[in-house]
């Protein structure tokens, strides 16, 4: 899938960032597992924090059609910008043959 195949409902939180709120807590030895989730792609994320109150690692759930193989570049990021404010993506100009002058 390209970014051409990012679904609308995923737009917004792939230009905006994901809307979290905070879901449950569970415990992981010492540290706490925060759940969070997106209200409006139902992104899942976990965070484990330390007794000290460290970030110790993020997991993420992502919805089915989320994820994109390979990433998403910087142009890509640019593309999805231009689509969320309902233009089309610049296109690189073509390259004109010169013209001669016709003697
Ligand atoms: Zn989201």
């Amino acid at each position: 899938m390209t970014i051409a195949g990012v679904l609308d409902e995923h737009l917004e939180c792939r230009t905006l960032a994901h809307a979290w709120r905070y879901t449950d807590v569970t415990r992981d030895g010492r540290n706490w597992v925060q759940g969070r989730a997106c209200t409006r792609c139902e992104c899942l994320k976990y965070v484990t924090i330390s007794p000290k109150g460290e970030l110790v690692s993020s997991r993420y759930v992502y919805p089915k059609g989320y994820t994109i193989p390979g990433g998403v570049t910087a142009d890509d990021r640019n593309a999805l910008r231009l689509r969320s404010v309902g233009a089309e993506p610049a296109r690189k100009p073509k390259r004109r043959r010169s013209l001669r002058a016709v003697s």
